[in-house]
């Protein structure tokens, strides 16, 4: 499989290449150059697979012959197999045609593993292949950090610096990385907010001395690999609840547009997905452009599900270049008028073709938290504020067909955002098992100022070689 960029200019690049770029080189993302569609008879023959199973056969016809079959085998058993339940991504019925997928029985108890456990062993092998290193360098306001490092701890190709705002993530969050002992991993307290994290983060990569330096990497929600291992749980979820032969729509909490980009690949391989549900908080540039057709960016306002606290929706252009038929020009054209003006708009008939499979919905922190409570009382599920946002959009903006089913996803367990779950429902979720000593194990991380030279000389001074 060959992949271009969605602006046009960057170099068609097969498989690994697209993997260990991450962001193509004229500033657009990755897409395959076709859908690999399975035919109906494919998809039900993918009926009683195991998560392992299943997702090698979602994968293989984007990898193509970049990783052996037998690699691609092993490297989706080692990936899976942290994951605290047997089922990986199990169902749960909430209602006569509604249902929720847990996507929080990884390591780190949020959906974004699903992801990086794949990510993680692909770059170590891509690298040992290549003989090459990487430097691993991420801001994080919060669950994307925690996913990174335990992808990628112990790996001998790769070091990894996650930086954080110092006092500004949660406790559990915070000692979800700093708490992992391996030489490898490093964690960044910086004196400043997760823009200012965000901002060094950039300066560091704007650096190209440096970047050659230590060559520096990334794993952030824009690489194709990340987007490629979400379709697996849709097709997952619609393969158990009887597609082919039934239609399905999806809700989903999302403000990057990663997860629910995966839904909308899904379909394009033959998945009968026809409604894929927003689920916003009050940074709602989603649910607003659905209803508007025009992406006005606003300022981030603080809220109880922070992992949506975002007003740049990046993986929205993979989406963009789709509806304008693959036209790169026109994506360029719409990402230059939102750089220079915050705001840009799709034609009327565009909107409406949107519309066609599209929903949003928003809710402020006051309806998540009478929802929660809603939802406790009338299902015994304890949501997140994530996972609530997207239940109830689910059953505003969902699917109602005679015979279609409704899967939200959950998208973190309870325990990660104890201090909403509990204000809300009046119940603390305990943390599982496996994390329940997580207060006692020893942190190790070191501060930083906000200041690029400073932020350079600890990554110099943490590397292995
Ligand atoms: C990251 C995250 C989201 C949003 O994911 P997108 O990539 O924006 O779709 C939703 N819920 C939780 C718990 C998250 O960690």
């Amino acid at each position: 499989m060959r992949y271009v960029s969605t602006r046009g200019t960057a170099p068609v690049l097969g498989f690994d290449d697209v993997v260990l770029t991450g962001l193509a080189a004229d500033g657009g993302l990755y897409v395959p150059e076709e859908w690999p569609v399975l035919s109906e008879r494919e998809w039900r023959d993918m009926r009683g697979l195991s998560h392992e199973e299943l997702a090698f056969r979602i994968m293989l016809p984007f990898v193509g012959a970049a990783l052996t079959e037998e690699e691609l085998a092993d490297l989706l058993d080692a990936a899976y197999a942290r994951f605290d339940h047997p089922a990986v991504a199990p169902l749960r019925q909430i209602g006569p045609h509604d249902w929720m997928m847990e996507l929080f029985h990884g390591p780190t108890l949020a959906f974004k593993d699903h992801a990086m456990q794949v990510l993680g062993p692909l770059f170590e092998l891509l690298l040992t292949r290549a003989g090459r290193r990487v430097t691993i360098v991420g801001a994080t306001s919060g669950d994307t950090g925690s996913a990174a490092i335990e992808a990628c701890r112990d790996r001998e190709a790769i070091d990894i610096f996650i930086l954080h705002p110092k006092d500004r993530v949660s406790e559990v969050q915070r000692r979800q990385m700093t708490t992992v002992q391996s030489a490898n991993v490093h964690n960044i307290a910086v004196n400043g907010t997760f823009d200012d994290c965000q901002a060094l983060v950039k300066s560091l990569f704007g650096d190209p001395d440096f970047r050659e330096e230590v060559g520096l990497s990334a794993v952030n929600s824009i690489n194709w690999a990340r987007i490629m291992a979400q379709v697996v749980y849709y097709a997952w979820a619609g393969v158990a609840l009887g597609a082919p032969d039934r239609g399905l729509g999806f809700s989903v909490p999302t403000g990057n547009f990663g997860n629910i980009f995966a839904g909308y690949v899904a379909r394009q391989m033959g998945l009968p997905i026809d409604r894929l549900v927003v689920g916003s908080n009050q940074n709602d540039i989603l649910s607003r452009f659905l209803e508007t057709g025009t992406m006005r960016q606003e300022t981030v306002v603080p809220t109880i599900s922070p992992s949506m606290d975002i007003q740049v929706s990046s993986n929205f252009e993979r989406l963009l270049f789709e509806v304008y038929g693959r036209d790169a020009a026109e994506v360029r054209s719409a990402m230059d008028r939102f750089r220079q003006s915050g705001a840009f708009d799709v034609p009327d008939d565009l909107h409406q073709e949107l519309l066609g499979l599209f929903r949003g919905h928003r809710l402020t922190d006051e309806e998540t938290s009478a929802s929660m409570r809603r939802i406790l009382e009338t299902t015994g599920v304890l949501a997140d504020p994530h996972t609530a946002i997207g239940i109830v959009a689910g059953q505003v903006a969902g699917r109602r067909d005679e015979g279609g089913v409704t899967v939200s996803l959950a998208t973190a367990h309870p325990a990660k955002f104890p201090d909403a779950v509990e204000q809300a429902t009046g119940v603390r979720p305990p943390l599982p098992a496996r994390l329940a000593d997580l207060f006692q194990r020893p942190e190790r991380m070191v501060e930083a100022p906000n200041d690029t030279r400073a932020l350079q000389a600890v990554v110099r001074e943490g590397l292995r070689r």
